[in-house]
């Protein structure tokens, strides 16, 4: 028989990795140690606190069977309790909150709930990629918003056309952002509340990176914006803030109308998170703060370390307020392809290249310092010898 892949699938864009994964093995065949600063996946573990209390909760045969679609009650009440403590955002826990499997997995799923065919999203370019193919997923049209060196990578929504604007019924954005670690002001949040309920497009704020920031920075949560629970919803996810990326848990919250259109999308596919899991997340939120500054030191001195590395060679960035990226420019005339092939055949280390983030990354390279400090300082004198 011959199986034949759907055109959603063939059309999704090449895999800009293949040829740096292939590299990358062919590396370690070779020997090389190599260096992965490619993937923004934590490596310190999951604080004991969390796991203490998935284990206890594994025990419970109470928590075997399926668990409800939109999420336990009182994880939802935890999650209501964190926004108003960290945020000062009241929140209905039955109505404005919603459990998902990762908050990768409420953004995939967003689109189908929003998007009839032909419709548009507007997503910042560059950006998280499943925002773009969930949108072409359901039948909708992506409508890029470049994000530029000059507009401190928030998008111009001024220059947005008519005819885009009235065709839009979502938009993705995503601050602190992932991948250029810019941060967005309150300021910018009311300007987009405007121009939300102006073109009647609710607005879909990936907060993921929210907890990760520096010098007491406290990036906001676009829900905090007057007027945003009218207009938006925002996605959280318990994996950057708590090192729980393999835990598959996180939330959105805000308007009731895309909180249910959500739900509904996600009760024919999914079955909810683990009950484990969820208590787990309860104890994440109720003491939120439990080792959290240590945890921001150390990636603010990888990020020292290697911005001072990158000091040292001459290639420009932009010093990270949040997130634990790292966001630089290749050397005048070098693609971001080109440099990050160079990069691992020439010193043995991942990165990627911008514009696997789409064309606007282009002439950018992203660093992530989710990696023993050790490791970072080991790159940063690679580096050193890479002869731009
Ligand atoms: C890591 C990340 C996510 C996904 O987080 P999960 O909750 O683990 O699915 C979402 N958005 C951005 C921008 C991310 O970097």
């Amino acid at each position: 028989m011959n199986v034949k892949w759907a055109n959603r699938i063939e059309a999704l864009p090449p895999y800009l990795f293949a040829e740096i994964d292939a590299k990358m093995d062919e590396m370690k065949a070779k020997g090389v140690d190599v260096i992965d600063l490619g993937v923004g996946d934590p490596d310190i573990p999951t604080p004991s606190n969390i796991i203490d209390a998935l284990e206890i909760a594994a025990r419970d045969p109470g928590n075997h069977r399926y668990p409800s679609y939109v999420g336990m009650l009182s994880f939802r009440e935890a999650v209501s309790n964190w926004y108003n403590e960290r945020f000062g955002v009241d929140l209905d826990p039955v109505t404005e909150v919603l459990a998902l499997i990762g908050s990768k997995e409420g953004i995939a799923h967003t689109p189908l709930a929003f998007l009839d065919p032909g419709d548009v999203a507007l997503v910042p370019n560059p950006g998280y990629p499943v925002y773009s193919v969930a949108t072409t997923f359901a039948g909708g049209i992506p409508y890029d918003l470049p994000l530029l060196r000059d507009n401190g990578f928030i998008p111009d929504l001024d220059s947005i056309p008519e005819e885009i604007r009235n065709k839009a019924k979502i938009m993705f954005l995503n601050y602190p952002n992932n991948p250029t670690a810019a941060v967005s002001e309150i300021g910018f949040f009311s300007e987009v509340v405007d121009f939300a309920s102006k073109n009647n497009i609710l607005v879909c704020h990936d907060a993921a990176y929210t907890e990760i920031a520096f010098n007491g920075l406290q990036p906001p949560s676009f829900l905090q914006t007057e007027g945003a629970t009218e207009v938006g919803m925002e996605f959280h996810s318990l994996s950057k803030t708590f090192n729980m990326t393999g835990w598959r848990i996180g939330f959105a919250a805000g308007n009731k109308n895309a909180i249910a259109g959500l739900g509904k999308i996600k009760t024919n596919i999914d079955s909810g998170v683990f009950q484990g899991v969820q208590y787990a997340g309860i104890e994440a939120l109720r003491n939120y703060s439990l080792g959290l500054d240590d945890r921001r030191k150390v990636y603010e001195e990888r990020r020292n370390i290697f911005c001072k590395g990158l000091d040292d060679v001459g290639l420009r960035y932009y010093l990270p307020k949040a997130t634990f990226y790292v966001w630089f420019e290749t050397p005048e005339d070098i693609s971001s392809q080109d440099f990050t092939s160079r990069l691992i055949s020439e010193t043995g280390i991942v990165v990627t290249p911008g514009n696997g983030f789409g064309n606007y990354g282009e002439g950018y390279i992203r660093v992530s310092t989710t990696i023993g400090t050790k490791r970072i300082l080991d790159a940063v004198e690679r580096i050193k010898n890479f002869k731009i």
